[in-house]
């Protein structure tokens, strides 16, 4: 197993693993411990080359910090990013990627993301003790992370329509995941129409039988009729090609990173739509399996409960970007600084 570590501008600590015996080509990015020790996903994706796996691991790891200092968890934000086929997993490969997170000492902790599932956490958790999501644990964190979408989504609805009520509202989910599929059901209990895409058809398919919906194509879904788009598939689908397209007033959902770039948090608001700010809206998961780290151990209540500061966090966004005349994003930006920058002001005096 080969480790190098890479220096990256405005990280703590950036390595590379490779390892022969197994085919893993990882990288671990900690991005900052200031509020604690950097917990974040291991992500498997078939990345096009190991340039695009350090823009998707860079950028998830900064929004990590942001997540948790958001979410006020004493933690700081790292994420891991598996370069290779989801089809071809072994547990070979999750028990070479936990050898490679007890590398980092404590500084990086691990859990499931996009194509790692929590038998696969097993394995890693093999190597390494610092690996939460654990079956008999606080488990599979994605009915949590739709839970807290949905808490977020109450503030996004108040704050556009004067109410919660999602009677008749249309949404416009992109990716009928782990998350995706879960949150719809949410939303379409309360009386919301779902018109769902997957690049997996039948993903689409089995959330519009569950929830009484319709699918299209993923090429369709951006520029649908809605009333709110939700990304619950990848980053990046908010951008410059796809904003003048979006008819919802509002984009709330899971993914991670779903701005393209900073200017894209300016478009919308020019456009009128409401961004809830993605690190913000999805640290359900994050809030649930930090409960596994308190000194009283897991409680689902406990962290159940915690999750309504997303809707709080998510008014005060809201009110800092209509009071200082900011996008949602940048507000955001700005609320998770606070916590941040007191920190290290703290650990500097
Ligand atoms: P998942 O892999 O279970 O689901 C993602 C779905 O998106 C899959 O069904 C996939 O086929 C689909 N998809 C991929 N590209 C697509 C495209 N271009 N168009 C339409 N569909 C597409 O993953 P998940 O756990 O549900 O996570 C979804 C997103 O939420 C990810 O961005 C993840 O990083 C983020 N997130 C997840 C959690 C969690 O607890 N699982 C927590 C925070 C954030």
């Amino acid at each position: 197993m080969e480790i190098t570590d890479l220096n990256i501008d405005g990280y703590e600590s950036v390595k590379r693993c490779i390892d022969t015996q197994s085919g893993l080509h990882a990288i671990i990015a900690v991005h900052s411990t200031v509020l604690g020790p950097a917990l974040g996903g291991m992500r498997l994706w078939h990345y096009e080359s190991e340039k695009e796996a350090m823009f998707d691991v860079l950028r998830l790891a900064q929004g990590m910090t942001y997540k948790a200092s958001c979410a006020g968890l004493a933690l700081g934000g790292g994420k891991s990013v598996i370069l290779g086929n989801p089809a071809k997993k072994t547990p070979e490969l999750f028990r070479a990627m936990g050898s490679f997170v007890e590398s980092f000492g404590g500084s990086y902790i691990t859990a499931e993301d996009v194509n790692t599932k929590v038998e696969d956490m097993a394995e890693v958790n093999s190597r390494t003790k610092h690996c939460v999501g654990l079956a008999g644990k606080s488990g599979n964190p994605s009915p949590k992370t739709a839970w807290g979408c949905f808490v977020g989504l109450r503030a996004a609805l108040e704050e556009v329509y004067g109410s919660d009520d999602l009677t008749g509202k249309v949404v416009a989910l992109e990716g009928a995941g782990s998350v995706g599929a879960i949150y719809a059901k949410l939303m379409a209990d309360r009386g919301a129409k779902i018109i769902a895409a997957d690049i997996r058809e039948e993903s689409a398919r089995a959330v519009a039988e569950e929830c009484g919906g319709t699918i299209v194509s993923p090429n369709e879904i951006r520029s649908v009729d809605c009333d709110i788009y939700a990304p619950c598939a990848l980053g990046g689908s908010v951008n410059k090609e796809t904003i003048p397209g979006l008819k919802g007033k509002i984009v709330c959902g899971a993914a991670n990173n779903q701005l393209l770039d900073a200017d894209d948090g300016h478009a919308l608001r020019e456009r009128g739509i409401l961004y809830a700010p993605d690190y913000v809206v999805n640290a359900g998961g994050l809030i649930n399996v930090y409960n596994e780290l308190v000194t009283e151990g897991y409680n689902e209540q406990v962290a159940m409960d915690m999750m309504e500061k997303i809707y709080t966090n998510l008014k005060e966004i809201f009110a800092i970007a209509r009071d200082q005349g900011l996008c949602t994003s940048d507000a955001a930006d700005r609320f998770g600084d606070l916590r941040i920058n007191a920190a290290l002001e703290a650990m500097q005096a």
